[in-house]
């Protein structure tokens, strides 16, 4: 399987950084391939914007539907979208790994959505949940919480986690034709120490190879 890490941290040693080289290491020695886009380290640009069509049908006013259309139809989309989707278009299995900030992904991760799954590519008004254009391939989101469970639960301010990933999972990745895999969570990673983080890196390995070989 070929297997493409969407990761989001701004520190190279991070637990999440731990969990996305354990990921690689895993995957590999299990026979996989994995391509990793390392957002920050790419200092990847989040911002969705009209210079993202590089060969504007109307430059005068900006339509952004028929500008990725046309930019679909041209391969005319910024340098950077054309590289993550080059490794989208390899991939089987796309693993998202980022810490939860304001009970959501960052915003980095939101801005690669927002600029890789353009219309033409990813979706089309006529194309979209059980036609849309991804399907056939897999997403997974790997996630880190600096607060219990307990805060995630009906009982907690938060509300349920999981109700709240199905729902950012569907809108954002079955509209496009991906297959959800069950997201992985540790919770209260804050609070966490070094022993029971190596513990938390061999169960999430052991998640990971259960997963591809489904
Ligand atoms: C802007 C912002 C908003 C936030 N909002 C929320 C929110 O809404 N809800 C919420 O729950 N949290 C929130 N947080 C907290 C955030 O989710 C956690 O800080 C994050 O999940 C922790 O992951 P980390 O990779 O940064 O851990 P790190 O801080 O890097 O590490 C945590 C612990 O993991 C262990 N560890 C680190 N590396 C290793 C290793 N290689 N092997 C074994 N153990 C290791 C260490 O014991 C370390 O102390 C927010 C944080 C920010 C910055």
């Amino acid at each position: 399987m070929n297997v493409l890490i969407i990761y989001a941290h701004p520190n190279p040693s991070s637990f999440n950084a731990a969990l996305k080289d354990a990921a690689v290491d895993a995957l590999k020695a299990n026979g996989h391939s994995v391509d990793v886009s390392d957002l920050y380290a790419m200092k990847f640009d989040p911002v969705f914007k009209a210079e993202d069509y590089t060969q504007r049908v109307d430059k005068d006013s900006f339509h952004f539907y028929r500008e990725a259309l046309h930019a679909h139809e041209t391969g005319s989309y910024a340098s950077d979208i054309l590289g993550e989707m080059k490794k989208v278009d390899r991939a089987d299995l796309i693993i998202f790994q980022f810490p939860i900030w304001f009970s959501s992904w960052p915003a980095i991760i939101k801005g690669w959505i927002d600029r890789v799954f353009q219309a033409g590519y990813a979706f089309r008004y006529d194309a979209m949940y059980d036609t849309g254009l991804l399907k056939g391939k897999k997403v997974l989101l790997s996630i880190t919480t600096g607060a219990p469970e307990v805060m995630y639960s009906n009982q907690g301010n938060a509300g349920d986690i999981y109700e709240m990933l199905r729902i950012l999972s569907h809108v954002s990745f079955e509209v496009v034709g991906l297959e959800v895999l069950p997201p992985h969570l540790i919770f209260d990673v804050a609070s966490m120490d070094r022993e029971r983080g190596i513990a938390e890196i061999e169960r999430y390995k052991d998640f990971l190879i259960a997963m591809v070989a489904t």
